[in-house]
């Protein structure tokens, strides 16, 4: 069977097993720019749970102008994280919401030790099973993947200048809007961003491993999006069954 029918094949059989177990908290772990964003947009499709990404719902906050968006806006452009207390209080509202029952993709959450405990209880509290997904990438690919990056402000697609250019250059494929560089892409605050996932985030690894949350370290480097989302199926799939 090619690549493409076995994925489709086996997506589906994981779709049909998640019917009838507890739901499954995928957290997408990693640094800035390891491919998080990306990821959970195509497990999404396949494994059809919602993806939950702070970062994205901060933004917009950001975007309505809200009390929320005016509290966390500078933190966000200087690339610091924002207080425990707002990002836990999104992430507790957006699990009560219905389509969140059968499962979900953190993306970009928890970043501390405090949102790492938050998440422990939400988890227990609704029998959810954690697998803890750690997107290992490079320094320097990680550099090159950020400077380059564009965004479509109305439909969230990324590109890359180098990597994944639209097929118009500044013009989103799929809406045709003009293409946008988050403000927090700029390089002094790439490395504000990189500073606080080694300080704050990274050390994450010890506490899920302490806390007997599954962990798998996936190769993020050198391999198309589509075939680290295969690896990522195939490590789901191997802990459904064990
Ligand atoms: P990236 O992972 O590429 O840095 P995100 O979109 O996940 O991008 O986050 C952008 C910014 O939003 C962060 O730099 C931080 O200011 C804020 N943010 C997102 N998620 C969290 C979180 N869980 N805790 C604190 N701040 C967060």
């Amino acid at each position: 069977m090619n690549p493409e029918a076995e994925q489709a094949r086996s997506s589906q059989d994981l779709v049909e097993d998640r019917r009838s177990q507890t739901s499954l908290a995928l957290i997408l772990f990693g640094p800035p720019g390891s491919g998080k964003g990306t990821q959970a947009k195509l497990l999404v499709k396949t494994l059809a749970i919602p993806q939950i990404s702070t970062g994205d719902m901060l933004r917009e906050h950001v975007r309505t102008g809200n009390a929320v968006g005016t509290k966390v806006e500078a933190k966000m452009k200087a690339g610091i994280l924002v207080k425990d207390e707002v990002v836990n209080r999104l992430v507790d509202e957006r699990l009560a919401q219905p389509d969140a029952a059968r499962g979900f993709i953190l993306d970009g959450y928890p970043r501390t030790r405090a949102q790492a405990e938050t998440l422990c209880d939400l988890l227990s509290g609704r029998g959810a099973d954690a697998v803890v997904v750690h997107l290992v990438v490079d320094y320097n690919v990680i550099i090159a993947r950020l400077t380059g990056r564009r965004q479509c402000p109305v439909c969230g697609t990324l590109y890359n200048v180098v990597s994944k250019p639209p097929r118009v250059a500044g013009v989103c494929d799929l809406d045709g809007a003009a293409l946008i560089v988050r403000d927090d892409d700029r390089e002094e605050v790439i490395r504000e961003r990189l500073a606080a996932y080694e300080k704050q985030t990274r050390p994450l690894i010890d506490f899920f491993r302490e806390n007997g949350k599954r962990l798998y370290d996936v190769d993020a480097s050198h391999e198309t999006p589509e075939a680290v989302s295969r690896k990522i199926l195939v490590l789901i799939r191997s802990h459904d069954h064990s």
